[in-house]
């Protein structure tokens, strides 16, 4: 199939993402952009099982909602159009990862953002993780807030009630954001336990 390098990666991502605890079940969704391309994108089918997704059920298909492969039976991620706002806003962001991941959502159901508590946060996550303006699922507000959070030159955000979006150059550089993100909520939960935040000048 066309693309294989990309949606054999994509699917080692997502059991890894699956693994790690960064979502349950079969929420969250990843993409990469076609390099090459300005606005097509290979990305996760919606609601399947990512321990026994294999590359042949990843999507292929524009930013503007036009299908260029999608295996029988799949239909994309719900999420399409974060992941094509991303692109179509971001010429420099070439994969996405959405997670569900617990200690980050948790910040984003107070409506609260990250702040950038952890010296670890400044390199690679570029400072706190902003929170986006709530968007319904699947919507292009949802997408179009998540994407105006992450900015010109962000590389997270928080999205409100729902989850977190990491991105980059490349899937391992964003899939790391992604995990980063947790690790950075959950010390900043245990911390504030004990006592009061300390973020360094
Ligand atoms: P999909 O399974 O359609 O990708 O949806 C998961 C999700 O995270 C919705 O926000
Ligand atoms: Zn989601």
């Amino acid at each position: 199939m066309e693309h294989y390098e990309q949606a054999a990666r994509i699917v080692a991502f997502s059991k890894r993402m699956y693994e790690e605890r960064l979502v349950s079940a079969t929420s969250g969704n990843l993409s990469e952009r076609i390099p090459g391309t300005d606005d097509v994108f290979a990305i996760t089918p919606s609601s399947e099982d990512y321990l026994t997704m294999t590359p042949d059920r990843i999507v292929v298909m524009k930013t503007d909602g036009t299908l260029i492969y999608c295996p029988e039976g799949a239909k994309p991620s719900s999420e399409w159009r974060l992941h094509a706002a991303i692109y179509r806003d971001r010429k420099d962001v070439n994969a996405v990862v959405h997670t569900h991941s617990p200690y980050a959502t948790a910040f984003a159901t107070v409506g609260q953002s990250i702040p950038p508590a952890l010296a670890e946060m400044l390199p690679w996550l570029g400072g706190g993780v902003p929170l986006a303006k709530y968007g319904p699922l699947g919507t292009w507000d949802l997408a179009d807030n998540t994407s105006a959070a992450i900015g010109e030159t962000g590389v997270s955000a928080l999205m409100a009630n729902h989850g977190a979006v990491a991105v980059a150059a490349n899937m391992k550089t964003a899939y790391a954001r992604a995990a980063y993100i947790e690790d950075a909520a959950r010390v900043i939960v245990i911390a504030k336990g004990i006592g009061e935040l300390v973020i360094p000048e």
